[in-house]
């Protein structure tokens, strides 16, 4: 009914989607390999804490977040999984040690304000921490070169122990890279066995994002690190068929409107109706991640099964769309993606990949969990 439905925009994600990608991948590892399931970014949009919830129940290893905020949050919700922070803010160390927070270390610098900083904590342990070392990805990470100094001065840290050593693949989402890819996962081995035996103990080693995981086991190490797959996007054909993405996106429709021949929609009236037009007025704009971009019929929606072009601009809490000939009236539910329109399919109308359209879906935008 038009009351229940009161012109929402919601984000439905289904949790037994999310349960049947999980178990998807872990159909691809071995027993011992563990799972870290990312949950940044608002788990890809998809909310973090339910999310961590659920992961938890299902029983991943690790979670990773990338700012020490996002961990504190899931703590103070009640998650209990190790967690590791990929990008902690040195503002943050003490939230780190009182959350009981991994970080992920990447460079010398970090090291000596974290070792400076755990000189004040009267820990009973050493403090776990993660080594990012570069393989290919040129991004964050400590080179080669650097492992033996690493190593020395690991050695006379005694608050801080080294959890695991990774690094992330560049480009395991495409099948022309391969040599590339498997030139970095020998990167790691080497290096990490290096260091291995330097440093005198053990840790986990990982690279292998979503996309590595059906396409290099020998990649899969003692953890992946699973994230855009968890919540249904596949980039090779095989995961792709698997997969089933966990969210659909919804609006509806505000009003619906005659335009007479000359009639013009929206901002900068760059649509100027040439016959009698029916437009609907559907509830979700820029401001929700329906980008600007997709005006002037670039962008389409569904409503009862059928698609509709974007006419005029996206406007920031609203989109205009041509249903002359239909029967659509206020109220109705429209899809902005789900089962006719693909993430895909409106990524590609974007430009842009699905990681964007699932974090780009804006925080006002209601999650609603099944
Ligand atoms: N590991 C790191 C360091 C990342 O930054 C990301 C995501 O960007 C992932 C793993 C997960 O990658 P994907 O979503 O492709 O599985």
């Amino acid at each position: 009914a038009l009351e229940e439905k009161s012109h929402q925009t919601v984000l439905n994600i289904y949790m037994n989607r999310m349960v049947y990608n999980l178990n998807y991948f872990r159909s691809k590892l071995n027993g011992g390999t563990r799972i870290m399931a990312m949950v940044k970014a608002f788990s890809y949009g998809s909310g973090t804490y339910e999310i961590a919830n659920l992961l938890q129940f299902h029983k991943v290893d690790y979670l990773g977040v990338a700012y020490t905020d996002e961990g504190v949050a899931l703590r103070k919700a009640g998650i209990s999984l190790p967690i590791l922070v990929l990008n902690a803010e040195p503002s943050s160390f003490h939230d780190l040690v009182e959350y009981n927070l991994e970080p992920e270390v990447y460079s010398f610098h970090q090291l000596e304000m974290l070792e400076n900083a755990l000189k004040n904590y009267n820990l009973s342990e050493a403090f776990k921490v993660h080594l990012k070392v570069e393989t290919g990805m040129h991004r964050l990470g400590f080179v080669e070169d650097q492992l033996k100094d690493l190593a020395e001065k690991l050695k006379s840290h005694r608050h801080i122990k080294v959890a695991s050593v990774f690094s992330h693949l560049a480009a395991s989402d495409d099948p022309e890279q391969r040599d590339f890819t498997l030139g970095q996962v020998a990167k790691l081995k080497q290096m990490t066995d290096k260091l291995k035996s330097d440093l005198g103990y053990s840790f986990l080693r990982h690279i292998s994002n979503s996309s590595g995981i059906s396409q290099y086991p020998e990649a899969h190490f003692d953890m992946v690190r699973l994230g855009v797959g968890l919540y249904g996007i596949g980039s090779n054909v095989e995961d792709k068929k698997h997969l089933n993405v966990v969210s659909d996106l919804m609006a509806s429709v505000s009003q619906v409107k005659q335009l007479k021949v000359g009639d013009s929609v929206g901002y900068g009236r760059t649509f100027v109706a040439e016959k009698p037009t029916t437009i609907a007025v559907v509830s979700i704009g820029y401001a929700d991640g329906f980008r600007r971009s997709l005006s002037n019929g670039v962008g389409e929606v569904v409503i009862s099964g059928k698609r509709y072009q974007v006419v005029g601009r996206v406007c920031m809490d609203m989109v205009m769309v041509d249903v002359t000939g239909s029967d659509v009236a206020e109220g109705d539910e429209v899809e902005v993606f789900g089962p006719t329109i693909s993430v895909y399919e409106l990524a590609q109308k974007m430009d842009t990949i699905p990681y964007e359209v699932l974090t780009g879906i804006s925080s006002r935008v209601k999650r609603v969990y099944f």
